[in-house]
This record gives C-alpha cells, structure tokens and sequence, in this order.
C-alpha cells in the first residue's frame, strides 16, 4: 500500500493542465540551472571529450565576434569558431554545454544562437512557456558576457507573412520552377539570385519584404533581451521554400548584406570561402572519435541535445 501511495502520489499532486501537458507532450518551462562540471560530464560525455581534445590539440576557439575582428587571411592554424543553435528541445542541455565550453575552451568561446520567436512556434498554444524558457537562458549566458546571436528562418518568416500562392507546393515541384527561372550567381563577397525567366516566386518581393520583417525581429529582440543583434544562424526549417531557395542562401545575397541590417549569416560565403563546416546534426563519427578530426579551421555547429541523444541508449 506505501509503495502504491508513493507511486499514485505525484499524479495525485499533478493539476489537471499538468496531467494534459504529460497526456499532450506540451512544452513546458525549463528554468536556468547553474549546473557544476561532474554533473556536465555526466550529462554530455562526448562532449566533454570533444572540448578536451580541442584544448589538449591547442586549438583556437572563437565565438562570431572574434570572427568579425580577425584577419581572415591570416587564421590561425587550428581554429574552431563555435556556433551553438539552441532550440527548445536543446534548452536544458545548452546549460551543460556551458559549462563544458568554460571548463574545457574558456567563457566567451562560443556564439549561442538561440529560435526566439520563430513564426510557427508562436502561433503554438504551449509557446509563452517555451519563450520563456528561450528568454531565461538568453539572459542565463548574456549576463555571462556570452555572444548571444538569433537563430532564425528567413523563409518561415517570409512565409508567415505573405502567405504566397506557391507556399504549399511540393518540394520538387518548387525546384523545378526555380530551376527554369532563377540562376545563382557565386561571388567572393556572396551571392546574386538572377532571374533568367520570369519572377514567378515574386523574388522581388522577397528581397524587399524580408529585410522590413528582420528589423522588425531584430527591435524585438533587442526589447525583449536587451541584446542587439549583430548576426544570424539560419534555422533549417523543413518547408519546400527552405529546400529550393534556402534561407541562408537568400541571407548571403549581396544585395541584403548591403543593407547593414545583419553583420553576417553563419552560412555566408564570406566565413565558408576560409573555413571547413563540422556539424552534429547526423550524429557523425567524430562525435564519439575527436581523432577523427583533421587538423583545420573549422565552423563547428553543436545543438546541444544531439548530444543528450547521442549519450542516451
Ligand atoms: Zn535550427
């Protein structure tokens, strides 16, 4: 009978929203925790492993300001600029990344890109316990001196927005129609999107709507967090518009940079045209391997619950 009081107990204490949040999966609120170093390594192994071996190799670890400052033709020989893309199912393992990148690389090593306020998070009904979630480790790793950066999605955004007649095409469809009539022009300082047919994805549109809605986020940002926005990793959002035209392509058009609204994309041309990407979203076999790592520069992307997942059996 203890044992059956003990088991029913916490359910008998749950309030009716609770038990539909368990039944549901709804997000729920995930508090900053000051979490120590054995309780980090416990937590995320490999990344502990991985830190260890960047400092033990005397790699250079840069956050994106760093970046920004340097002689980008002259790097240092072993770098690693470290970007994290936190979001919200990374929330409560981005505190122990913290505290794996301060004990292993030092503070103010890494830039955290943080999903405040994607379009299709907000309309969710469980999104004010997520942003929440989002604004206390924003403010967690701000008033650590920590770089923290937005993580957007030019193409939910754009999409949200305009509601264009194409959003719900197929993939393939999309690319077929891109493909007969824009042409992407490389350059060393970016891209150009030229429209060799007709507009019919209204491109035009794009490139005059989309930088209105990005100083629109970033005054938002910058009320909410205190923070200015300097740069932006860009989401992978699975809609057919990000799968054709990308939206870190369309943040690397020369045309937007010019603007001044953004100092970079992650994924502009100017960083990858120096450095290799490394990235945990296929949970490679480095993840568990650093050897495997070539001696290089590098962009490292770590979301901080590939990590949790990688760990867990
Ligand atoms: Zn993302």
């Amino acid at each position: 009978m203890k044992r059956l009081i003990l088991f029913l107990l916490p359910v008998l204490l749950l309030t009716g929203c609770d038990i539909l949040d368990l039944i549901y999966n709804e997000a729920s609120y995930i508090p900053p925790r000051e979490v120590g170093l054995g309780q980090a390594r416990a937590e995320l192994p490999e990344l502990d492993s991985l830190y260890c071996y960047f400092a033990a190799q005397n790699y250079t670890v840069w956050d994106f300001n760093d970046w920004l400052q340097a002689d980008v033709n002259n790097l240092p020989e072993r770098l690693i600029l470290l970007r994290y893309d936190i979001h919200y199912e990374d929330m409560r393992e981005a505190y122990s990344a913290y505290t794996l990148q301060c004990a292993h690389l030092g503070p103010c090593t890494g830039t955290w890109f943080v999903m405040l306020d994607n379009p299709y998070e907000t309309v969710e009904d469980d999104y004010a316990p997520m942003r929440r979630s989002y604004l206390s480790f924003i403010e967690f790793a701000g008033a650590r001196g920590e770089d923290v950066q937005p993580h957007i999605s030019p193409c939910d955004m754009y999409l949200h927005d305009r509601h264009p007649v194409w959003e719900r095409m197929s993939r393939s469809d999309l690319q077929v129609i891109f493909d007969e009539n824009y042409q992407i022009r490389r350059y060393p300082d970016g891209v150009d999107f030229d429209v060799i047919g007709e507009d019919v994805l209204d491109l035009a549109d794009i490139n005059a709507r989309l930088p209105e809605l990005l100083v629109e986020y970033n005054g938002s940002w910058t009320r909410q967090t205190g923070l200015d926005v300097v740069g932006y990793a860009a989401h992978g959002s699975p809609v057919a518009m990000q799968r054709v035209m990308w939206g870190e392509r369309l943040l690397d058009q020369r045309c937007l940079l010019q603007l001044g609204i953004y100092a970079y994309d992650s994924y502009n041309t100017a960083i990858f045209s120096h450095l290799e990407y490394l990235h945990d979203t296929y949970f490679a076999a480095w993840m568990k391997d650093p050897t495997l790592i070539e001696p290089g520069q590098y962009e490292l992307l770590i979301h901080p619950n590939q990590w949790h997942l990688l760990h867990t059996p």
